[in-house]
């Protein structure tokens, strides 16, 4: 049983930065800026970060350039801009969609109101059936009574 130990990483993304070619995978993808930390750790519960590391990590296959703190401190903010940006587009595409089930849904009610006319319609043609109903019996009522006479 393992209670002590060390070694657990840690991955912070700070978002996105700029768009590059990956000599690993060949893809050209926006790359992240983390902070990976390792842990020690006791049972399963982190106690102590003991080392801690800033990348540009290749969201594809995950390879990844060193940073030293300086290049980090310059990418920051520009990574949290791009994050808070993708976040503010992600709830614009949502209220979008929302809006947009919206007027599917006022387009359903109208269809629905088109369906209530098509009733009224096959109402109408009840009402002419029966009319023409009463107007078979009594044609015959009048036959049959003719007749008897
Ligand atoms: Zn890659």
């Amino acid at each position: 049983m393992i209670i002590f130990g060390w070694g657990d990483q840690h991955f912070k993304d700070f978002g996105p930065i700029f768009e590059m070619e990956c000599r690993e995978c060949g893809k050209n993808e926006y790359w992240h800026l983390y902070e990976v930390s390792e842990w020690v750790t006791l049972y399963c519960f982190r106690i102590i970060p003991h080392n801690r590391e800033k990348i540009l990590m290749c969201p594809v296959c995950r390879s990844y350039q060193s940073l030293d703190a300086h290049q980090f401190d310059e990418l920051l903010p520009h990574a949290q801009a791009n994050k808070a940006y993708l976040e503010k587009e992600a709830l614009l595409t949502k209220r979008k969609e929302r809006t947009q089930s919206g007027s599917w849904h006022n387009q359903r009610s109208h269809n629905s109101g088109d369906h209530k006319i098509v009733c009224k319609h096959s109402a109408n043609r009840i009402m002419q059936g029966i009319f023409l109903v009463v107007l078979l019996i009594a044609f015959f009522l009048i036959i049959i009574l003719s007749e008897s006479e």
